[in-house]
């Protein structure tokens, strides 16, 4: 089953839903997740933001952010590095 942008490949992990949020870097490029990957992303971003997408009505991007909060950066990955400055950064790693 495919997953959602915020996913990186090499999080096993899988959707926890449909992408309900936005997830932007610094420079506003920007991927829309689940709250799980969005969540992991977003602690994985130096200066992330997040936002609901349209059809969020739910707070779900404030659910994120609250989880990105008890998150690490790279929290799939068992090396313990600073968080990235980009969404490209993160996807290149
Ligand atoms: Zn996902």
């Amino acid at each position: 089953m495919a997953r959602c942008p915020t996913a990186h490949p090499a999080d096993a992990s899988g959707c926890t839903g449909r992408p309900l949020v936005t997830v932007l870097d610094r420079d506003n490029a920007g991927a829309d997740g689940c709250e799980h990957h969005a969540a992991r992303l977003l602690a994985t971003l130096a200066g992330g933001r997040v936002y609901g997408l349209p059809h969020d009505t739910d707070g779900a991007a404030v659910r994120v952010f609250r989880a990105a909060g008890r998150l690490r950066p790279w929290p799939w990955s068992a090396d313990a590095r600073p968080a990235a400055v980009s969404v490209a950064d993160v996807a290149r790693t």
